[in-house]
């Protein structure tokens, strides 16, 4: 079975509406936000690059660089789609969330642990192999459970949460590029000289 028959499966064994980070899946298949109701004056969005490109800003019209970051605009809604063309929808809304989730649910894909992300780095992130276990504990929690809807699973070891049968949850396995730069950014900071007065 391929992982698109799998999300045929689960979709068809799973009564909608259904939530992912701050979607909301209705029959047919439809996507708006979650805050939304389908039934409510949205507009109707033609394709899925007019989609990612709405999103990219967050409802203050700033860019989102994390795809996780809560802000999300409303008043919108796209759709019918067909079982395939909403897994690609949710894929690039919310990048690999149905892969890494589905992946992780079935025990092929692993959380890759922080040490091995930083060691195939070749550029400017190799410097966060000097940043400690504190150091990285602060930008989990600053980043990840600050800002970011994913439940990083990479740092805590803590079990998948919200995984109720109305929503699916949004998994990170991975330490991202925002993280990455995000906590050289606070190494940087960290290692700097203090000015005397
Ligand atoms: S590394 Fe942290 S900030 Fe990046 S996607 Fe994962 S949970 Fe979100």
């Amino acid at each position: 079975m391929n992982i698109l028959e799998y999300w045929q499966g689960w979709l068809a064994e799973n009564p909608l509406p259904i939530q992912v980070g701050e979607l909301q899946l209705w029959e047919g298949y439809w996507i708006c936000h979650k805050k939304d109701v389908l039934t409510d004056p949205l507009v109707p969005i033609p394709s899925l690059l007019d989609l990612k490109l709405k999103l990219r800003m967050d409802s203050k019209g700033l860019f989102r660089p994390l795809k996780g970051k809560p802000g999300m605009v409303r008043g919108w809604k796209f759709g019918p789609l067909d079982a395939e063309s909403l897994f690609y929808a949710l894929e690039g809304i919310y990048p690999l969330a149905l892969t890494h989730w589905i992946g992780y649910k079935e025990k092929i894909l692993l959380p890759v642990d922080f040490k091995s992300t930083i060691q195939r780095q070749v550029g400017m992130y190799q410097i966060l192999e000097k940043g400690d276990e504190t150091l990285i504990d602060r930008a989990t929690r600053e980043i990840c459970l600050g800002q970011c809807l994913r439940q990083n699973l990479w740092w805590s070891n803590q079990p998948l949460i919200g995984s109720k049968p109305s929503s699916i949850p949004l998994v990170c396995l991975e330490a991202c590029p925002f993280f990455l730069e995000q906590a050289r950014k606070l190494l940087l900071k960290k290692r700097q000289p203090r000015c005397s007065a």
